[in-house]
């Protein structure tokens, strides 16, 4: 089977910029790959590269072609399994690429048998999720500003960002603009360890649903001297990258954040959610700033998580690509009306 490939790089303004504890975002790079069979079939994925974990646009256009060969080598686009494995085997780093191209061919697939890819997954649509909206740092004022917005907007699972000295302070008035919400914080290891400790002691009476990355990721013992005295649930982002990471964080965290650009495709993901049930761990699928030609394909394994954090898409000024619908967050799988994803570029 011959297949027609294409790249293309946009460049995304965000709706406003974004702040963590390690910097600020006011656009993101998405590079959107397209498969077509020879029937016109065509299969869309995207990378949403993370410069935290060493990859741009510009790698990802760098290595799309040694990847798409090795699709063309495969000969069938139908062997996912095969794909993504040779994929890491010629190109071991670069996640976010190979998850560009195994996106688009679970797209593919999924139209080929004329099905949306949860029920190529075998998954009920209907048992779905609501992804957090996140409330990035700001001035605390600002932060209340925006916790009411989302509100205001139907979002009723909230994630903030930490990593200030002001943590409690915006998470008391988080609380106050958003009572009923459920809430989750990230300081995406902003906190020395027994900072973690006393900070999570004084956040605990606001009802937060877990804590996420308290400690940086080089310092696992930190992870685990913060879970044996946390009272809130401990979520691992950064710490919990691939596959072999699930035993590492099993004994030191209640909760593993996947995300398909760490983890470098679907059936990888696929199999970190398995690994995590078997290690006891609760299991959360989050993502990057990324537009829809990647989100909703994440959007597609939300009835086997426990808690999805899939607003990258909603943080953009606008989209290139529809989507499957969130409305309020709420990732409504049955309303997809179309087979594949459901990501539709312009
Ligand atoms: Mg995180």
């Amino acid at each position: 089977m011959s297949l027609e490939t294409s790249i293309e790089r946009r460049s995304l303004p965000l709706e406003r910029p974004f702040t963590i504890s390690r910097g600020t975002t006011a656009e993101t790079e998405v590079v959107i790959v397209r498969i077509e069979d020879d029937d016109g079939t065509v299969g869309v994925g995207a990378a949403g590269p993370a410069s935290h974990y060493g990859e741009t646009a510009a790698t990802v256009e760098a290595v799309l072609p040694d990847l798409l060969a090795v699709v063309e080598d495969v000969g069938d686009p139908a062997q996912l399994a095969r794909i993504e494995w040779r994929m890491r085997e010629t190109i071991g780093r670069n996640p976010a690429a190979r998850t560009a191209v195994s996106i688009a061919l679970h797209d593919l697939e999924a139209k080929r048998l004329d099905v949306p890819l949860y029920r190529y997954w075998g998954l009920d649509p209907s048992a779905t999720l609501e992804s957090s909206y996140t409330i990035g740092l700001d001035d605390t004022e600002t932060m209340r500003e925006k916790t009411a917005d989302a509100v205001e907007a139907g979002y009723g699972t909230l994630k903030v960002k930490l990593g200030t000295d002001r943590d409690v302070e915006i998470v008391r008035t988080i609380r106050s603009a958003a009572p009923d919400a459920r809430l989750f914080v990230d300081a995406n290891e902003a906190w020395t360890p027994r900072e973690a400790v006393e900070t999570i002691d004084r956040l605990a009476e606001y009802d937060l649903a877990f804590v996420e990355q308290p400690v940086p990721a080089g310092d696992p013992e930190g992870l685990k001297f913060v879970f044996e005295r946390s009272s809130v649930a401990i979520a691992a982002d950064e710490s919990c990258v691939t596959l072999e990471d699930v035993p590492r964080i099993a004994d030191r965290c209640d909760v593993a954040n996947l995300k398909l650009m760490k983890c470098g495709g679907l059936r990888e993901a696929w199999r970190m959610i398995h690994a995590a049930r078997a290690h006891g761990l609760e299991v959360m699928l989050g993502c990057m700033i990324e537009s829809n030609a990647s989100i909703a394909a994440a959007c597609h394994l939300a009835p086997a998580l426990d808690y999805a954090d899939l607003d990258g898409a909603l943080l953009l000024d606008d989209d290139p690509v529809d989507g499957v619908p969130m409305p309020g967050g709420r990732i409504d799988l049955e309303a997809l009306d179309r087979p594949g994803t459901g990501a539709v570029p312009e």
